[in-house]
């Protein structure tokens, strides 16, 4: 097996049981890592506010942060956005990594002021196809969710494309497969995200996928960018202590989508692990 493989093994074996498996192909992962190696100036989209908690969520701010992080090293202009109620834990969750270019908006047009050539995605809330926003619970939360999401249609329209990376079918970029999740998820279809993109990487939790794809983009560049498990652990701290909860289960603990701190850290440790393993053998990176 190469090395988008493993990772897709690692990172989109359905182990949330919230997606289908082989819904990430070997080939999405390295079209995610192809689209943010042959960007200049990058803008990441990130945050997901839990209302019934009244606070954001766990998910999606480390992904943002390690990926920035990641293109910052490559010498690319990249920005982080969020809206107003999730700027706290997404803040809180960059500084860990010494990430500073945060821009909090609810305004969509505002993503593409800087005229980037990347949009991405990371665990935002999009528009279902009656307009609406819904959580996984199927309650409707759009009075809390800033529309940024209609950024990526209009970078469509602009031809700039657009990655996203999701775990539960109502995030921004699942309007790519709409049908598969119709037919997996009959009873959520109502909230589906009808918002598609370029490159989809749906995976067991989004952070995750953002991970795998900075494995990638490694490969591509021989020499490790991402985090270490430390790092990991400390951007779920500094988000709880800033407010954050746990999307799945509510609960101001540090956790992420129902997974202990432990799970993440061990699974950022496989990602390098596999990175690492992969250099020593210097094997193709699909096939
Ligand atoms: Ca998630």
């Amino acid at each position: 097996m190469t090395l988008a493989y493993k990772l897709i093994d690692a990172v989109a074996s359905n182990k949330s049981g919230r997606l289908i498996k082989g819904m990430c192909r070997p080939d999405d992962l390295l079209c995610g890592a192809r689209l943010l190696k042959d960007a200049q100036r990058v803008a990441v989209v990130t945050g997901f506010y839990v209302p019934s908690a009244q606070a954001p969520e766990t998910d999606g701010p480390p992904g943002a942060a390690v990926m920035a992080r990641a293109l910052e090293a490559l010498d690319k202009d990249v920005q982080i956005f969020t809206d107003s109620l999730n700027a706290p834990t997404v803040k809180a969750c960059c500084s860990v990594l010494g990430f500073e270019r945060l821009n909090v908006t609810e305004e969509p047009e505002e993503l593409l002021k800087k005229l980037p050539d990347l949009l991405v995605y990371i665990e935002r809330l999009g528009a279902a196809s009656d307009g609406r926003y819904y959580n996984m619970r199927g309650e409707d939360i759009t009075q809390w969710t800033a529309p940024l999401d209609k950024a990526a249609l209009m970078a469509q329209d602009m031809e700039i494309p657009v990655l996203a990376v999701g775990d539960g079918g109502n995030e921004v970029g699942m309007g790519l497969a709409k049908k598969t999740l119709q037919e997996a998820l009959p009873s959520f279809e109502k909230c589906l995200c009808s918002v598609g993109c370029t490159t989809l990487i749906p995976s067991d939790v989004s952070n995750w996928g953002a991970y795998a794809m900075v494995a990638l983009l490694s490969a591509e560049n021989g020499r490790w960018l991402g985090h270490d498990p430390q790092e990991e652990k400390a951007m779920i701290e500094a988000m709880v202590k800033a407010g954050a909860v746990d999307g799945k289960t509510c609960k101001k603990v540090p956790s992420v989508d129902g997974f202990p701190s432990s799970v993440h850290e061990e699974k950022v440790e496989k990602i390098k692990e596999l990175f690492l393993e992969w250099q020593k053998k210097s094997s193709p990176l699909v096939r």
